[in-house]
């Protein structure tokens, strides 16, 4: 069974928004894109095109640049907003390259990685790979309106998938996985021992199984409602299936597409 952190998640938030994005046929119109999640996507390509630049045509000054060819406007209130988070980008992802050794090169950058861990095979895509002192690391960006703390990192089922994909697949040692939060540019970071990782693969193994046997079960003529009940909250502003759902309407109110940016 392959596993990705997305799946994990969205079976974690609400059974029926996993139904709705990966069982149901055709796959219900998604609501439109929303600015923060248009914020990240521009922040990981051009942090990723930074890294693309040979060494020496690397500097703070080109990573602000990057941050402006590959902007994106959608979800934003309008122009005056987007050009105000563009430059917002921009600040940050200079202020984190300046931070970084200028020579060093991630051992991978936006690497998919897939390997068998226990009964799953863990996947996904890393957003770098880093060497330190003989190991790999896992390095994720943050670009959310919220710090990051080292439970964070510690408790994070995708960083534990991560960490053992990259390890079974470059054969290598990978304890540390790091959080980068561009916007206070911080980093939560946390070591994790072959005790932990077993315990994150543990909880990973036991969501797949739960989804797995309901998506099962639902392919035998089983009711998707009671398989893959709502589990509502605040998320169900932010939910892209939220207008076929009655009770995620009901359960939390109707923002426009930038509300969850930094107030
Ligand atoms: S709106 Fe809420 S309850 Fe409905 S599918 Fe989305 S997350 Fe689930």
């Amino acid at each position: 069974m392959r596993v990705t952190p997305a799946r994990l998640s969205n079976w974690q938030q609400c059974p029926r928004k996993y139904r709705m994005t990966y069982l149901d046929r055709p796959t219900p119109p998604r609501a439109g894109a929303r600015a923060n999640a248009t914020l990240g996507a521009v922040v990981h390509n051009a942090l990723r095109a930074y890294f693309d630049l040979r060494v020496d045509q690397r500097s703070p000054e080109r990573a602000a640049v990057l941050v402006r060819e590959h902007w994106k406007s959608d979800g934003f209130a309008g122009p005056e907003q987007a050009a105000e988070y563009r430059e917002r980008a921009q600040e940050w992802v200079r202020g984190y390259v300046a931070e970084l050794p200028p020579a060093d090169t991630p051992v991978a950058v936006e690497r998919w990685v897939s390997a068998p861990a226990g009964s799953i095979i863990a996947e996904g895509r890393v957003d770098r790979i880093d060497e330190r002192d003989g190991e790999l690391v896992v390095v994720d960006y943050k670009t959310g309106r919220y710090g990051l703390s080292v439970s964070d990192a510690r408790d994070s089922l995708a960083l534990g998938l991560y960490a053992l994909a990259v390890r079974k697949q470059f054969h290598r040692t990978c304890r540390r996985v790091e959080l980068h939060h561009l916007p206070t540019g911080t980093v939560a970071s946390w070591v994790h021992t072959a005790e932990s990782l077993a315990a994150l693969r543990e909880r990973a193994e036991q969501l797949a199984a739960e989804f797995q046997s309901a998506a099962d079960e639902l392919s035998f003529g089983g009711d998707p409602e009671a398989l893959f009940p709502v589990r509502t909250g605040r998320h169900c502003s932010w939910c892209e299936f939220r207008s076929h759902c009655a009770e995620g309407k009901q359960a939390a109110p109707d923002l426009p597409s930038w509300s969850a940016l930094e107030a």
